[in-house]
């Protein structure tokens, strides 16, 4: 074993190695120079009559033009929406319902490789993650509704539940394809139809979505599409929709839930966090390093249940910090769609603009800086992988997400001081634990405030698992008979009586 290790030691940091690239190509994919709001199973030119331009954040070069929907716009899909749902989708058998769902999975799993390019080249994600993660899942949310479909009486047993209507849908720029899948597939297995807005910087695979629906033959209007910016999402929580599922930052949740306060329209937010990834010394030391660092640079620390403040027990945190120091030198940040990329590039020049005014603020309080040695491309918006030690808890960098590859290391003792730290945060969405005890495992997750809870590994999502937090990370759940649960009408428990 200490040869091992001695050996281990003398292995050269692979950061001198090199790699050919490896490019995917990007003529999969063929683009619009201009695109059309997709509202009654067409696309349309917008009421408002403006235009905006989407761009490949690692380039800054312009890739569309997008229409910016105004408030008469969104009144016409929801009012489209309100239509397909009275004249046909919400009376269609459950299995009709079914059966359009898992043609929609069926034809994202077909396209998978045209979705992957246009997420990398719209969103900065690398292809790699694109191709492995984002659409593997989108495609299993659609079968995994798809399954429920025609089964709802037995998921909620004597509760006869019933589809609410219209529901508006607000997602952010971090996982365009997963977002909309998390929000569409529920809707619709419950039997809604749908307004979405995809988020201003990433519409593209949301409008190559609406192909993806013609070619399922899904009635027109069940699933309509507007694009623009946050005003037109306010105008979409204003309209005549019946529920709205939003996923964004936890300012704008709160905005919304003051919007629909007494309105009597259903609403879930999946908002912020600011995750306790907490390693034990006890735990395997090179997994944790592996999940550290897919905790906090998958997809460059733009994922809201990112493992951003990692806990360190204090007896192991001179040789933690030292691999993953050395891991950090691996990781290869360039090119999005380059196939050995792990890092790509950030999203927009304003998330690029908040990262860099919080790492400052880290700097100006006093915490340690690290950054592996890499060159980032002169075009586009980057941001190198970010290791802060000599952390407080009450440093700005340990209290607010960031939304970047930056992590902030802590330090505990005892397990109780690693639950105290955890908590001490205004969101809840996720934590992860790393031991080798599975009842320290179940002790912490008795004790944290998150509503997912990883062990021994992190980011891990699978559809039919409940997703969503407590306190200021907002509330509801997706994923999971639960997330199915905020796009039904229940008809009362008197139905448990007869
Ligand atoms: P936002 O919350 O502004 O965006 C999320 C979605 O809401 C987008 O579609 C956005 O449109 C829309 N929106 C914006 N304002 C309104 C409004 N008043 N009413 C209704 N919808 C609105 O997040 P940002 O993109 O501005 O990111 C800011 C920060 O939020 C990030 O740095 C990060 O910390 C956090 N965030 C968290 C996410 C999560 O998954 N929890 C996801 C994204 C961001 P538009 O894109 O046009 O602005």
């Amino acid at each position: 074993m200490a040869e091992l290790e001695q050996r281990g030691d003398r292995t050269p940091i692979p950061a001198a190695w090199e790699y050919a690239s490896a490019p995917e190509s990007r003529e999969i994919v063929k683009l619009e120079e201009r695109y059309g709001l997709f509202i009654g199973g067409e696309f349309v030119e917008p009421r408002s009559g403006e235009h905006y331009k989407t761009l490949d954040p690692s380039s800054e070069e312009p890739l569309a033009e997008i229409p910016q929907a105004g408030p008469e716009d969104v009144a016409l899909a929801v009012g489209t929406a309100r239509e397909a749902f009275s004249d046909g989708w919400s009376a269609a058998s459950p299995a009709e319902r079914a059966k359009y769902l898992f043609r929609i999975a069926r034809i994202l799993q077909e396209r998978s490789r045209e979705f992957a390019v246009l997420e990398s080249l719209n969103g900065g994600k690398p292809i790699r993650e694109s191709r492995d993660v984002d659409l593997p899942l989108a495609a299993a949310h659609f079968f995994y509704y798809a399954g429920w479909a025609d089964k709802l009486e037995y998921a909620f047993p004597h509760r006869r539940p019933q589809p609410l209507g219209v529901a508006g849908q607000i997602i952010p720029w971090n996982f365009p394809l997963l977002m909309l899948a998390w929000k569409i597939a529920p809707a619709l297995a419950a039997g809604n139809t749908v307004v979405l807005k995809p988020a201003e910087t990433t519409p593209l695979s949301a409008l190559l979505f609406c192909d993806v629906l013609r070619q399922a033959e899904l009635p027109p209007g069940v699933v309509n599409i507007v694009t623009g910016d946050g005003a037109t999402g306010a105008a979409l929580v204003k309209s005549e929709v019946d529920k709205i599922a939003f996923t964004g930052s936890t300012e704008v949740g709160k905005a919304i839930q003051r919007e629909l306060a007494g309105t009597g329209k259903k609403l879930t937010l999946e908002l912020g966090g600011k995750a306790a990834n907490i390693i034990f010394d006890d735990c395997a030391l090179d997994q944790a390093v592996e999940g550290i660092v897919n905790g906090i640079y998958f997809n460059q620390g733009h994922v809201c249940c990112a493992g951003s403040r990692l806990l360190v027990q204090e007896s192991i945190y001179e040789p933690l910090l030292e691999k993953l120091k050395r891991r950090l030198t691996t990781l290869r940040v360039g090119d999005p769609l380059d196939k050995n990329t792990d890092v790509g590039a950030i999203n927009s020049r304003q998330q690029l603009d908040k990262i860099e005014e919080l790492v400052a603020a880290g700097e100006e309080e006093g915490a340690e800086i690290y950054q592996p040695p890499c060159r980032l491309p002169e075009k586009g918006y980057w941001f190198a992988p970010t290791v802060f030690t000599n952390v407080a808890q009450s440093y700005r960098i340990a209290q607010e997400e960031i939304f970047g590859p930056v992590l902030s290391v802590l330090t505990f003792r005892t397990p109780d001081e690693a639950v105290e730290k955890a908590n001490n945060t205004p969101y809840g969405l996720s934590a992860g634990v790393w031991t080798e005890k599975g009842s320290r495992i179940l002790w912490m997750a008795q004790r944290l405030e998150a509503g997912v809870i990883w062990a021994n590994t992190y980011n891990r999502f699978d559809p039919a698992s409940p997703f969503g937090g407590y306190k200021e990370s907002g509330f509801g759940r997706e994923g999971g008979l639960h997330g199915l649960e905020p796009y039904l009408d229940f008809d009362g428990a008197e139905a448990f009586g007869g």
